[in-house]
């Protein structure tokens, strides 16, 4: 074999590529992935397509018989140099070999290579992972029987066509899961050889974003609709002429201010909420003395609680509570938490704040403790999350369900805190957030 190859190559590096066919396969499969990877995402189509090459160059090198093609991975070739052109050009494939079977191996993508039978040539391990262990097997039909039955289709056609047709699936994994994938299938020609590859990706963390979003869509919408219908239709009446008397008047206008106001409330919420979660909000972090900031966002609440006979007060004040954050962002949270205090407990209820610091998790804790209505056991799970309100407290207070995801966002996303509530119902609730002493690169004062 080697003494042939002499003769067919002679010595010059030149005149092995011309008389030997593998780059063919390369430079064909270099575009063909590209163009199947660019579907999916456009940094990875590179380094499928160069993992193409190096398959090309493996197949090439199978074919004149020094690659082993046992498994379907990528072997580099094995025999001894006859000359040492050779030897330097076989040390670079094996290299280049090596590089792109390690990309194809850590790709997140199931990458396969088949003919136009869907019998495997190669495959990566996130195939195996995918579609089971034997279809990593070279030879075999194992990686396509585990696919849906249109990508075998999928594979004859490409193969039939011509180089860089491809197709584009979308379907589920016949696993327990049904995991749903985005299948690209690419034809790559090499002479009369015709291949396709496959490139599967999960896409089940795109279904379940576009799943909540569209859900936080309903949901907005739902919100949205009722203060609406209330102020077009109190409008008409205006408009109409129905209202005539000027108490009612007065009410009617006073009715449309508040639902304004809520609408308003519910806009900013959204807003800030998505500014947050799309990191553009960031925190403008200074020391920030917690006591002095509850005394403040306590003081702002006590005409409220006058009014209704409840005694709110601040029952614990530790000492150095002191931590860096952002002061604006820290009141909305510790309002939030007053106002909703105030919101879910009976007129001359009883609401306490303690400032202390946990010296185990180096972290400032405020504290909001009423004696209200508390929240049932299997509500709480869901109390942080969007739009969400615990059943029959829309009777009690007005509210958006917003508040308490801006605060978790606030505290956790932007501070690196902790939020968290106990409560029982008909008992009271302590909704509690933790601030870290120290951020990354910032200490308190
Ligand atoms: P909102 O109060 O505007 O509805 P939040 O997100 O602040 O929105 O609160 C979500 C829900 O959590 C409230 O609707 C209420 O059912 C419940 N909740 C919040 N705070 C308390 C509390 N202190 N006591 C009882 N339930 C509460």
């Amino acid at each position: 074999m080697n003494e042939s190859r002499r003769q067919e190559t002679g010595d010059s590096v030149t005149g092995f590529w011309h008389a030997r066919p593998f780059p063919l396969v390369a430079i064909l499969a270099i575009p063909a992935v590209a163009a199947a990877g660019s579907l999916l995402d456009g940094t990875a189509s590179w380094i499928v397509a160069f993992g193409a090459a190096a398959i090309g160059v493996t197949a090439a090198l199978a074919s004149t018989g020094r690659a082993q093609a046992g498994s379907a991975g990528i072997s580099a070739p094995m025999t001894a140099a006859p000359n040492a052109n050779e030897s330097v050009l076989r040390r670079a494939i094996e290299v280049r070999c090596a590089e792109r079977t390690a990309i194809l191996e850590n790709l997140a993508d199931a990458v396969m290579l088949v003919d136009g039978h869907g019998e495997t040539r190669f495959a990566n391990r996130i195939a195996s992972h995918m579609l089971g262990e034997s279809a990593a097997i070279a030879g075999t039909r194992a990686a396509i029987e585990a696919l849906p039955t249109q990508v075998l289709r999928a594979v004859q056609g490409v193969a039939a066509a011509r180089a860089g047709d491809r197709r584009r699936i979308e379907c589920e994994l016949q696993n327990k899961d049904k995991t749903p994938v985005v299948i690209i299938v690419a034809s790559v020609k090499n002479g009369d050889d015709a291949l396709a590859t496959i490139v599967v990706r999960n896409v089940c963390a795109e279904r379940e974003a576009d799943r909540m979003k569209s859900d936080f869509v309903a949901k907005a919408s739902h919100e949205l609709r009722t203060p609406l219908t209330f102020l077009r239709a109190s409008a008409e009446m205006f408009a109409d002429g129905e209202v005539t008397d000027p108490t009612e008047r007065v009410k009617f206008a006073k009715d449309m201010l508040g639902e304004t106001a809520r609408l308003e409330a519910l806009v900013n919420k959204m807003l800030d909420i998505s500014r947050i979660e799309s990191g553009i909000a960031r925190a403008k972090f200074e020391p920030v003395n917690f006591v002095a900031l509850v005394d403040e966002c306590v003081n702002l609440q006590q005409a409220e609680a006058l009014r209704r006979r409840m005694a709110l007060s601040v029952s614990r004040r530790s000492a150095g509570t002191i931590a860096p954050a952002d002061p604006d962002l820290m009141k909305q949270v510790m309002l939030n938490l007053l106002s909703n205090a105030l919101k879910y407990t009976p007129d001359g209820g009883t609401i306490s704040v303690e400032v202390d610091i946990d010296n185990l998790a180096r972290s400032v804790v405020v504290s909001v403790r009423d004696n209200g209505l508390g929240v049932p056991e299997h509500a709480l799970p869901q109390l942080f999350g969007k739009f969400y309100r615990v059943e029959g407290h829309e009777k009690v207070a007005k509210g958006t369900g917003l508040g308490l995801n801006l605060c978790l966002n606030i505290v956790e996303a932007m501070h690196g805190g902790q939020i968290g509530v106990d409560s029982q119902v008909g008992v009271g609730s302590r909704f509690w957030f933790a601030i870290p002493l120290e951020q990354a690169g910032r200490k308190a004062a």
